[in-house]
């Protein structure tokens, strides 16, 4: 549909990385049924995240110019990009996702940063995580329970 939208990236894939390493886990990668299909989703959060590259989605950041021959085709094409993301992007906001714009340059000048944007979207995800290891201890509890008693 959009030929420009390419999947697994560069920039995408340094991100994934990231959040793994940072316990960021149970993403979806490019769910068609979500408008705009983002490159990363944490769908029981509601937190979809574009990874853009700034010349094809027009990095408001880098303001880069257009290619200098046939600029009424390449700007017509760079409008209806903007436009494209604009209205994918409302629509995952009218139905109550937080949607966050990742841009390319943002992820080479820092990594890390865009990681700790996502953790603040995600919000209580480490309650999430805790609740989990208590669980699992709970569980683990009855075999070890009174034998270190005196
Ligand atoms: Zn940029």
């Amino acid at each position: 549909m959009s030929a420009n939208k390419s999947k697994n990236t560069k920039p995408e894939l340094i991100l994934r990385k990231a959040l793994w390493k940072a316990g960021l886990r149970g993403y979806r990668l490019h769910q068609k049924q979500l408008p705009g299909r983002p490159d990363i989703a944490y769908t029981t959060k509601k937190v979809a995240i574009f990874v853009n590259g700034c010349f094809w989605h027009r990095c408001p950041h880098c303001n880069l110019s257009l290619p200098k021959t046939n600029q009424p085709f390449w700007k017509e094409k760079f409008t209806k990009n903007v436009q494209r993301d604009q209205a994918k992007q409302a629509e995952l906001s009218k139905h109550n996702w937080k949607v966050l714009v990742i841009w390319e340059c943002e992820l080479k000048r820092d990594v890390l940063a865009q990681v700790t944007r996502i953790k603040n979207l995600l919000g209580d995800i480490k309650k999430y995580e805790v609740e989990q290891e208590d669980f699992l201890k709970a569980a683990e509890e009855p075999q070890t329970y009174g034998k270190k008693q005196p």
